[in-house]
């Protein structure tokens, strides 16, 4: 018998298991109205909280930046692959976040498996919160130090953990708002706490950059945390900020220390030079139409009153992830199959993503939805109340 029948196994297990997942194609851009196999739908599932991903604006940028720079980043930064697009979106970067320096990475998870990996060794120790993204556990476990998980947002627990580790060097990593349950993490007590134990802070703040803040600064604006409170801030580019690509912001020293040691930053090609122009746009885009925001808030406040007043239970966020707690991944799955039908398109989440019997649909909210959009979401949401207990 073959040493690799452990594949096909694996797969069998996963379908028995109801937890196969399978890829949707769209044939439509990005947005909260899209098309599959054609049929479209009302989405409340993409992470483009500002509805920015398919703004005319950035388009715009990024075909400008191509004729002007071509399409191919060409080389990694340190070799050649540098471009003044890449430069003026980290100087940009900086400005906004109020740190010295920002670095560009090309996808978040390679964000977090760099500095993470460049800063803590295997004499360390890596504090992570339970909840914490999977880019941030994996690049715990890559960087050889020793990891333990606190219990989610308990900064009793962590203060703990803290107390026990005081004759190591501990580097303390939480997601900023939590991607599977909406939350935010209590940076008011962590950021203190940290200092006191001089313990290093890592916030991602994938879902909180962009949206939370009243210039959308995320929960470093949220908390009032400056460079010294929270010396490495992550923030993904993919998600509010509608195009791709993430950075680290932080002071001179560090952020040359993360160029010269990060090996995910060293060893691949810079992004296109068109994203971070892109980009740039959706930055100027992000600070001055606050009103992207507001309705975003008033969108989140309605669905909690409504969707709780049918008995619906929610999570206690109040950010656009929204999820609606169901328990059985079955049942989870049928009301989604069940929403689909009626044009509304919100993805399950299931074990191993969260666990067992917190199976959920996780609703997310973007800019780009209407009122109107939101009255087609809560009466279909009423229609299949019967389906969750
Ligand atoms: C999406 C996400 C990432 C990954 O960012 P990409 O740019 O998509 O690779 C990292 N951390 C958190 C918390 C995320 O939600």
């Amino acid at each position: 018998m073959s040493k690799w029948r452990f594949i096909s196994e694996a797969l069998e297990q996963r379908r028995d298991q109801g937890l196969y997942r399978q890829r949707l194609t769209l044939t439509s851009p990005q947005s909260c109205h899209v098309t599959i196999e054609g049929q479209e739908y009302l989405a409340f599932c993409n992470n483009d909280y500002l509805g920015l991903a398919n703004d005319p604006r950035l388009i715009e940028s990024a075909r400008a930046a191509m004729e002007r720079y071509g399409f191919g980043g060409g080389a990694s930064h340190l070799v050649i692959g540098h471009l003044e697009p890449h430069h003026q979106l980290e100087q940009k970067l900086a400005e906004f976040t109020g740190r010295e320096r920002a670095l560009l990475f090309s996808t978040g998870y390679m964000a977090n498996l760099g500095v993470i990996s460049a800063l803590a060794g295997r004499k360390d120790l890596v504090l992570q919160d339970k909840l914490n993204h999977a880019s941030l556990l994996d690049a715990g476990t890559l960087s050889g130090a020793r990891l333990l998980r606190y219990t989610h947002n308990d900064t009793a627990a962590l203060e703990a953990r803290l107390e026990d580790a005081r004759d190591h060097r501990t580097l303390v990593v939480t997601d900023g708002v939590f991607s599977m349950d909406g939350d935010i993490a209590s940076l008011d007590h962590i950021a203190p706490l940290c200092r006191r134990y001089d313990a290093m802070l890592m916030v991602d703040d994938a879902h909180g950059f962009g949206v939370l803040g009243p210039k959308g600064g995320g929960c470093a604006e949220v908390f009032g945390l400056g460079q010294s409170d929270l010396p490495l801030l992550v923030g993904t580019l993919g998600k509010a900020f509608g195009t791709a690509g993430a950075f680290v912001a932080g002071s001179e020293e560090m952020i040359e220390y993360i160029i010269q040691f990060a090996r995910t930053y060293i060893y691949t090609t810079s992004m296109p030079p068109s994203v971070a122009a892109a980009t740039c746009t959706s930055l100027d885009i992000v600070q001055e139409e606050s009103w992207r925001r507001v309705h975003l808030q008033s969108l989140i406040q309605r669905f909690r009153q409504e969707a709780r007043a049918m008995g619906y239970q929610l999570m206690a966020s109040d950010t656009p992830i929204q999820p609606i707690l169901v328990g059985e991944t079955e049942k989870a799955m049928n009301l989604a199959a069940a929403m689909r039908e009626q044009g509304i398109l919100i993805t399950a989440i299931r074990p191993p993503t969260v666990p067992v019997n917190t199976s959920r649909l996780r609703v997310t909210f973007s800019a780009a939805h209407q009122e109107q959009d939101l009255d087609q979401l809560l009466e279909v949401l009423h229609r299949c109340r019967g389906m969750v207990s």
